[in-house]
């Protein structure tokens, strides 16, 4: 067998920012020397992560992380003495109580750029945001606004983990009483001139937020390629629809008609033709499996209008159809089309609208093979 070959710090940006595919369906954490790299970038700085409107699944998320797992990461056992100084995390820290308050104190008055903010849930702005608070000051809540206002502005970066903190999420429905607002969002609003990145997800994969984390921390804000939705190009860059295992039951028109059917989701209210990350190659609980793959329809948890701008089982509307990226057709030729007139008698009705939307894309096949980015639905 040959030697495994140790990731170093340009390999590891070269795969996150010379291609959108570069980095896709790879475990960041099972990168060989990842871990090393990583702690020794990161040991010396801070990241504060702060809990808003949020259920803290995207925290467990991240916990759940293995090989190497995140308690390896935080607690320097992957190198002695070099760990993430995640110095406030109201789910894992040991400090309590004032202590801990007097540590996100004291970064109000650190040199600004000299850490990174995780914000994890929407933000409650009404009534002056008093419908979410951390710790108190004279027998006061203080509101996480007035935490996030006074920290946010030194932040080196601030990165929006998970839909809720990203977009809303569920924590923004309406009628939305606790006025929660994307953190970008308020931002911007504010006139805060912090960089920022979305890491959407409900909740995120790991990969996702220790990726972005190392690329900011090992490359700098530059390195790190966005799309219009502010996520990394390097995880949500890919069309989940042009990956999924049963792309070519969706070509020749074989969808599942009942929960528990194996073929494309399409018709139950799959979300894949519009949403946009690299689950099925990346898969989920380090490699296991994905959504689709355990028989459930993508709801496009990555997406702004998660989940209550779009209903759940409602059949997405494709506006444009682009070639599968990885998976060969069923039942079709090599390089081959498939014929529109049995796409529309296997799929029946809505078979037929897409056989038809299929034939006349076909004629452009090639040309979108060759250039499998994807297009915008
Ligand atoms: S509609 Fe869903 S299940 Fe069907 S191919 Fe696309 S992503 Fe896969
Ligand atoms: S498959 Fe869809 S619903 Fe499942 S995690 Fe990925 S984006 Fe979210």
């Amino acid at each position: 067998m040959g030697e495994r070959k140790e990731i170093t710090r340009r390999s590891f940006l070269n795969l996150v920012g010379a291609s959108s595919a570069g980095i896709a369906g790879m475990s960041v954490l099972g990168l060989p020397g990842f871990n090393q790299l990583f702690a020794q970038a990161v040991k010396d700085v801070p990241v504060l992560w702060l809990p808003a409107g949020s259920c803290t699944g995207c925290s467990v998320s991240l916990l759940n992380s293995l090989s190497p797992t995140i308690q390896d990461l935080l607690l320097g056992e992957v190198l002695p003495g070099a760990h993430v100084s995640l110095q406030f995390h109201p789910t894992v820290m040991a400090g309590q109580g004032q202590q801990a308050i007097d540590v996100l104190d004291q970064y109000k008055e650190a040199e600004p750029g000299s850490f990174v903010l995780v914000m994890e849930g929407g933000l409650s702005t009404k009534d002056g945001g008093v419908y979410c608070e951390i710790g108190e000051h004279n027998g006061h809540g203080i509101p996480l606004k007035q935490h996030f206002d006074e920290l946010a502005p030194k932040a080196m970066a601030v990165i929006n983990m998970g839909t809720c903190s990203s977009y809303g999420g569920i924590p923004a429905a309406p009628p939305n009483p606790t006025g929660i607002q994307p953190v970008g969002e308020y931002m911007k609003a504010a006139g805060m001139n912090t960089p920022y990145v979305n890491v959407p997800g409900c909740p995120p994969h790991p990969d996702w937020f220790v990726g972005t984390v190392a690329t900011v921390l090992l490359g700098g804000l530059d390195m790190l390629k966005v799309d219009e939705h502010g996520r990394p190009l390097a995880f949500y860059g890919k069309l989940m629809h042009d990956n999924c295992e049963f792309r070519g039951n969706f070509d020749k028109g074989m969808f599942a008609q009942n929960f528990g059917d194996k073929a494309c989701l399409y018709k139950l209210g799959c979300k894949g033709p519009v949403t946009h990350a690299d689950c099925p190659r990346r898969r989920w609980n380090s490699g296991v499996n994905w959504c689709i793959g355990s028989g459930s329809p993508c709801i496009g948890c990555v997406e702004p209008n998660f989940p209550y701008k779009m209903d759940m089982y409602e059949v997405v509307h494709i506006h444009e159809q682009t070639a599968p990226d990885a998976y060969p057709l069923v039942g079709g030729e090599k390089g081959g089309g498939v014929d529109p007139v049995t796409t529309g008698i296997v799929g029946g009705v809505a078979g037929a609208a897409i056989g038809v939307g299929i034939a006349s894309s076909r004629a452009k096949k090639k040309a979108a093979t060759a250039d499998s980015e994807p297009k915008e639905g």
